[in-house]
């Protein structure tokens, strides 16, 4: 006897959309949530790349989300001595169409993953916060639900495991391994006030990435950690600085580490002459992603199902390796992985041999795959072990200038022929989303 046909654990940002379409299939479902606030745990705030508005799920794509900025441009600086001596601006949007068509949003997290549960609760899905689910029910071998932090035992036919990084419950079933240091990002975040007018001025659409060579250290070991990035928000602005728990010297960083960049990264020209007055710092937060695991081959072949249970979003390794974008890969998973579990309940089988399909969608998307395995930001590390400027400098062009193209053409062409042949008038649903999106910023 189950309690529930399915239980998603996890109400972050792949969770509440697998939730909602095994809701509106008619299924009972549970989330389990154990923040007190949907998107409260998850890092505070973000970039989502247009790819998971556009291939994602449509009720997000035709809905309101709370989005707080277009982003139409990366900029590039690259930093020598304290000084910016040279820009790649090259990847943006030309205008007239940039910033009314974006190549993604920011959002704070909390009201994102609010706004999302929200809609698989009117669905008809329950959502239980505050509550942590602790263990998996195993009996002859097979997941049949969970046991929580209150010692409540929680039965259903499938699981939804959505919980991030810490993949517990995938560990606890004994599909997969803790992820290894040298995939997992430690980064610290600040979270600064800035007027709306300042933004405007500095920045306007665009997300600014601070690189230099390791002496510089305003950045961890380059391919060990990233740029030194700032996000745009309504009135505010969000920074990051990361580094690898294992990087080439094996030592484990620790975020006084990241304070120190973050030190010398405030010395420099552009910070003091724009940003310095006119932030007042808010909040300081730190977080960890696994944004390598996509490149290990040991991580990437983890499975991502087993009998009755399916692993989805960060849980399943599915975070982009360039540019930490696991939102849209959390999105794809979501829908693939309900649809599977509503076939796989019709079909009375939740076997790991009928689940395997999953896997096989995964890997057929047109681009999770591209994305997981990006080697553009590890591969950074050879401008270092080359002591090239200049090769940093034709990297990060390649990674997060106009290069870029090079690699992403292809599997967005791939998704867009395949949308437009499921539906031909896609295109003005599309440009009927930037347009909506541009004028909810407005
Ligand atoms: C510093 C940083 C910057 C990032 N920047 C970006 C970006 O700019 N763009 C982008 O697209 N992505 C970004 N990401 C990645 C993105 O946040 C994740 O890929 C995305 O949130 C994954 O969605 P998810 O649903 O798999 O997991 P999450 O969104 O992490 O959700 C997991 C949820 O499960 C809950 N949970 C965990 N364990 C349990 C449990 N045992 N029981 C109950 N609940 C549980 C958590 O509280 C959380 O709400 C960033 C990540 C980090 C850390």
């Amino acid at each position: 006897m189950s309690d529930y046909d399915v239980i998603v654990v996890g109400a972050g940002f792949g969770g509440p959309v697998a939730a909602k379409k095994c809701a509106e299939a008619g299924l009972s479902t549970l989330i389990l949530e154990r923040a007190a606030v949907p998107g409260e745990k998850v890092i505070s705030s973000l970039t989502i790349p247009f790819y998971g508005f556009l291939f994602g799920p449509s009720w997000i794509r035709d809905g309101d989300p709370p989005i707080e900025r277009p982003v139409s441009g990366i900029r590039n600086f690259f930093v020598k001595e304290g000084k910016t001596f040279a820009k790649d601006c090259s990847f943006r949007v030309p205008r007239p169409f940039g910033p009314r068509v974006s190549i993604g949003y920011t959002t704070y997290c909390r009201p994102f993953c609010t706004w999302l549960a929200d809609r698989a609760v009117e669905a008809g899905a329950e959502l239980r916060t505050s509550v942590t689910a602790v263990d998996v029910i195993k009996e002859n071998g097979k997941v049949q639900g969970v046991v929580t932090d209150r010692g409540e035992e929680l039965r259903s036919r499938m699981l939804l495991d959505s919980e991030g990084l810490q993949n517990l419950l995938g560990i606890k079933a004994g599909i997969r391994k803790r992820y290894l240091p040298e995939v997992v990002e430690l980064c610290l975040l600040l979270d600064f006030e800035m007027p709306k007018e300042e933004i405007d001025r500095v920045c306007g659409y665009n997300l600014e990435y601070f690189w230099g060579m390791p002496e510089e250290e305003i950045i961890a070991p380059l391919g060990y950690g990233s740029a030194v990035y700032i996000f745009p928000y309504r009135e505010s602005i969000h920074m990051t600085i990361g580094c690898f728990l294992k990087a080439e010297d094996e030592v484990a960083p620790a975020v006084r580490t990241l304070d120190a960049y973050y030190e010398r990264f405030f010395q420099t020209d552009r910070w003091q002459s724009e940003y310095a007055p006119h932030t007042k710092l808010r909040a300081r937060i730190w977080d960890t992603c696994p944004i390598y695991a996509g490149l290990h081959p040991e991580m990437r072949e983890m499975p991502t199902f087993t009998d009755n249970m399916l692993l989805l979003g960060d849980a399943a390794g599915m975070e982009a390796a360039a540019i930490a974008d696991g939102v849209p890969t959390a999105w794809f998973s979501a829908e693939i992985a309900a649809d599977t579990t509503i076939e796989a309940l019709k079909a009375g089988d939740t076997s790991a041999d009928f689940l395997s399909r999953y896997d096989q969608r995964l890997r057929a998307h047109p681009l999770i795959t591209a994305l997981i395995t990006d080697p553009h930001r590890r591969d950074l590390k050879y401008a270092a072990i080359n002591v090239s400027e200049k090769e940093m400098r034709k990297r990060v062009h390649n990674g997060w200038g106009f290069g870029m193209m090079k690699h992403l053409t292809w599997p967005v062409t791939k998704a867009v022929v395949g949308s437009m042949w499921r539906k031909p008038s896609i295109p003005f649903r599309w440009m009927n989303m930037f347009n909506r999106y541009y004028k909810l910023y407005r």
